[in-house]
């Protein structure tokens, strides 16, 4: 009784419609990318959201090197859908470092076991971690100096503290002066043209890589904090900055007093920050402190066997303190 009743309600609507707009229902369904619908004249009926159903047979299965696909198809009206499936992360193995070094800014390498993809990353700044493994005593004019090897990439080379070094103060500000040794056991150069000279007596000739180690304290070029000062950033007068390649020291190097200025190789461009422990916190330091010892590449030197002097100048800089050189041997097993 009650079916008989709705197919008769369905008859009389439907007689209706056609009587009120002359159209009628098309069977066919209509669609777009999210519904579908009947269409009768201009107007749609019956319009809903489509019922999505996976069909897994089809699927492509996405690797680490190609995206999947994924296929689906309304249950209701047919609409088929095809969709991508992201890439799976690769499965990397271990790190190699492709330099051979560890110590140093360098670059590694990793590669996908599933594909071979290669991926690399370069380092931050990776400091050699000195032991001391012989002295050659102060004598001949040479100051005393250590022999030293990194433990963990067992290179090998000499280390000069500069705190007994000959100073020469070109500033008339003898008050300045207090600042020699600021922080302990380094030399701070109160003024431009400030200089002072190190001897090492070599057994032999070397040749390598020679290293600043020292300390920055914390000093920003602009009021807001944006940009930190440099070792080789020219802060006043603008006659150096690492665009113009003139550094804010000068290093020389020779047998006796024969000096040579020694060409920048290093990083051109160590910040503050690049020498503070890595631990946050530190754009909170004061701007008297200092950072902890580290070490600046400068460049390529050749050390002569008897006396070798190594000159370091001020040249336009108001926040470097040097603790010691380091002549990393080129020539070492
Ligand atoms: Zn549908
Ligand atoms: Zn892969
Ligand atoms: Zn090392």
């Amino acid at each position: 009784m009650k079916k008989k009743f709705f197919t008769t309600l369905v008859l009389f609507a439907s007689l209706a419609l056609t009587a009120c707009g002359g159209a009628s229902t098309n069977a066919e369904w209509k669609s777009n990318a999210t519904k579908h619908w009947h269409e009768n004249g201009d107007k749609k009926v019956d319009e809903a959201a489509h019922v999505f159903e996976e069909e897994k047979d089809k699927a492509v299965a996405p690797t680490c090197s190609a995206e999947g696909k994924k296929f689906e198809k309304c249950k209701v009206c047919g609409y088929e859908k095809e969709s991508k499936v992201s890439k799976l992360a690769h499965t990397y193995g271990d790190w190699t470092n492709k330099d051979g070094a560890y110590c140093g800014p360098s670059e590694r390498e990793h590669e996908c076991t599933v594909c071979h993809e290669k991926a690399s990353e370069t380092l931050p700044i990776v400091q050699h971690t000195w032991v001391e493994t012989g002295t050659v005593a102060e004598g001949d004019g040479g100051h005393a100096y250590s022999l030293v090897k990194c433990s963990v990439c067992q290179k090998e080379g000499l280390m000069v503290s500069v705190i007994d070094s000959e100073v020469e103060f070109t500033s008339s500000d003898t008050s300045k002066q207090k600042l020699k040794a600021a922080p302990e056991g380094c030399v701070k150069l109160p003024s431009n043209g400030d200089n002072f000279t190190v001897k090492i007596k070599l057994a032999e000739a070397k040749t390598g890589k020679l290293f600043m180690r020292g300390s920055m304290d914390y000093w920003y070029t602009d009021s807001n904090k944006n940009e930190q000062k440099g070792i080789y950033n020219g802060q006043s007068g603008g006659a150096a900055s690492k665009d113009s390649g003139i550094a804010n020291f000068k290093l020389e190097v020779g047998a006796g007093d024969n000096l040579s200025q020694v060409a920048l190789t290093g990083n051109k461009d160590l910040l503050y920050k690049d020498f503070l422990p890595a631990e946050p916190g530190f754009t909170n330091v004061a701007n008297t402190d200092w950072s902890q010892i580290g070490d600046i590449e400068v460049g390529d030197v050749s050390l002569a066997a008897g006396l070798n002097t190594i000159k370091f100048t001020r040249v336009d800089s108001y926040n470097i303190a040097i603790h010691d050189f380091v002549v990393t041997f080129a020539n070492a097993a």
